[in-house]
């Protein structure tokens, strides 16, 4: 997960890096206050999950209120690389000296951390990098000796920096090294780092990127995830651990399996061709279990998507044999009438693998409302998509 600019910035100073003061505003009004409260010259900041701002325009000096809530007009709502600005954040300007590069980011094809840093930072580190490579230094960080007070100067020293700004920066990057390790971070990039006019030396731009799979043992990061970016039914399966991706098709899908979902999704978006371009509304990988419940929360998922005409589960029996995945079925139209979200679309089943013969069975036996037993894949898509484009 990516942060945000302001997010980045409250992580930093939580760790004692020193960040310029700001406040985050979401409307024109909101600006000119923060403005206000800061008092003197300001900077206005488009808040977007994507780089280079500052030659798009969404980053812009004001000289006072008045100016920042004109600033914050012309960027508010402003598109930059396909990202809309939905808030600013509003900082104290920074009387800057320098500019400089600095990063730690995991270096996967070497297998080490690495610490890249650069007295050319500032909005063209990227040309810097690309034309003359020698003013960018690249330092490996060995994981297991991490990077204290003396190495963090060396690396700074290593980059380029001037000696006004080394005692400043290396207590910067041994600071910025605890967030990276603590916070579970694959990237935590400052661009520029300066040197104020004043001799000290300040993030004045960050960027962090933590690693979602040590989600588990960070709660307090969920409080960063984007809800409003996040499609509200993947919001709603990620709550119930589920394995789903909304597509924009009519049939809904779902299996065991990544790989078979994913095949799942070419046969059905093949066999639809044939009923008007039906396609698949989702992928939902369910998994090795087939307990009623995930199979009740999978169904619910798939049928709150109103898109949804029919839905295609297929299925095939491993270690969790087709019998067990039919009894979750069963299972799963109990819990979703208590639920009070009866199956209201047409389901189509397709079982195959281990204990086939039996899982079939207890499918047809119980002759649910609406369920289709189809054996083959092939024939399934096809059914599947022949009753969404009838549903539609
Ligand atoms: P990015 O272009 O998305 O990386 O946005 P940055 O936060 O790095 O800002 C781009 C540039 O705006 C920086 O390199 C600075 O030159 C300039 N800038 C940002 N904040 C200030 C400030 O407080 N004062 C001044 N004078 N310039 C600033
Ligand atoms: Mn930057």
């Amino acid at each position: 997960m990516d942060l945000f600019e302001h997010q980045a910035k409250e992580l930093f100073a939580e760790y004692g890096i020193p960040v310029p003061r700001g406040v985050v505003a979401h409307t024109v009004e909101q600006a000119r206050a923060a403005a206000e409260e800061l008092t003197g010259r300001v900077v206005v900041k488009a808040q977007v999950k994507t780089g280079g701002r500052g030659k798009a325009g969404g980053v812009k000096v004001a000289a006072d209120a008045a100016d920042a809530a004109g600033k914050a007009t012309e960027i508010l709502g402003m598109d930059i690389k396909g990202h809309t600005v939905h808030k600013v954040l509003v900082e104290e300007a920074s009387a800057i000296a320098e500019e400089y590069y600095f990063s730690f980011l995991l270096d996967r094809a070497n297998r080490t951390f690495l610490a890249i840093c650069s007295a050319a930072g500032g909005m063209d580190i990227e040309e810097v990098a690309a034309t003359t490579p020698d003013k960018v230094a690249k330092v490996p960080v060995s994981a297991i000796e991490g990077v204290d007070r003396a190495r963090a100067r060396e690396i700074a020293a290593a980059g380029g920096l001037p000696e006004a700004a080394l005692d400043g920066s290396a207590e910067l990057i041994e600071k910025l090294w605890a967030v990276f390790v603590d916070e579970d971070a694959s990237l935590v990039e400052v661009n520029p780092l300066i040197l104020t006019a004043d001799g000290r030396v300040v993030a004045l731009d960050g960027k962090v990127t933590l690693d979602d799979n040590a989600g588990f043992r960070q709660p307090e990061h969920e409080a960063y995830a984007d809800k409003a970016a996040e499609d509200p039914l993947e919001a709603k399966a990620k709550e119930k651990d589920l394995n789903y991706v909304k597509l924009d098709g009519s049939v809904g899908i779902i299996g065991n399996g990544a790989g078979l979902v994913m095949s799942t999704l070419d046969v059905v978006a093949y066999a639809g061709e044939e009923f008007g371009g039906q396609r698949p509304a989702n992928f939902l990988d369910i998994g090795g279990g087939a307990s009623a419940e995930v199979m009740a929360n999978g169904l619910e998922i798939v049928l709150s998507d109103p898109s949804v005409k029919s839905v295609f589960v297929n299925v095939f029996g491993g270690i969790t044999a087709c019998d067990a995945v039919a009894n979750g079925v069963v299972a799963a139209f109990q819990l979703l009438a208590e639920r009070g979200e009866s199956v209201t679309r047409p389901l189509v089943v397709r079982l195959d693998g281990n204990n086939a013969l039996l899982g079939r069975k207890i499918l047809a036996d119980a002759a649910l409302p609406g369920v289709e037993l189809v054996d083959t894949m092939d024939d399934a898509a096809k059914r599947a998509a022949e009753l969404a484009a009838a549903g539609v």
